[in-house]
């Protein structure tokens, strides 16, 4: 199995998901379609699509979640049930000025993280 092929199974499975998986998650799925594929390489490869700017790589307390979708948008986690949405609040615009690199710090990437209670689990409590 040639490499690319690989890369492209990782690169079309996550782009089919909204749930922002960790990397096991995806990898259950890509074996699916690639039953010899390993967990090594589904991070590698992960690795490798950041680092090229195709996914998204979302720290999340124990986890990175991995997104597919990489045009700017604002992220929900559940503290309960532990998914991660996408979240579209209305942000004023003052908050959404660009942040520039500073002499102590260069910016590679930027993550805005919203946390509470989901739909689901506030109908739970
Ligand atoms: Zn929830
Ligand atoms: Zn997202």
């Amino acid at each position: 199995m040639r490499k690319s092929q690989q890369r492209t199974a990782i690169f079309e499975e996550l782009g089919k998901l909204k749930s922002h998986p960790r990397g096991d998650e995806l990898y259950d799925i890509v074996r699916q379609r690639l039953p010899r594929i390993s967990l090594g390489t589904v991070y590698r490869n992960l690795e490798l699509l950041r680092q090229r700017g195709m996914v998204l790589e979302l720290p999340c307390g124990d986890f990175n979640r991995y997104d597919g979708k990489i045009s700017p948008h604002h992220h929900f986690l559940c503290r309960q049930c532990r998914r991660l949405w996408d979240f579209n609040p209305d942000i004023a615009p003052g908050e959404s000025k660009p942040i520039k690199n500073t002499a102590d710090f260069q910016i590679e990437s930027q993550f805005t993280v919203f946390y509470g209670l989901c739909r689901q689990c506030l109908a739970k409590t």
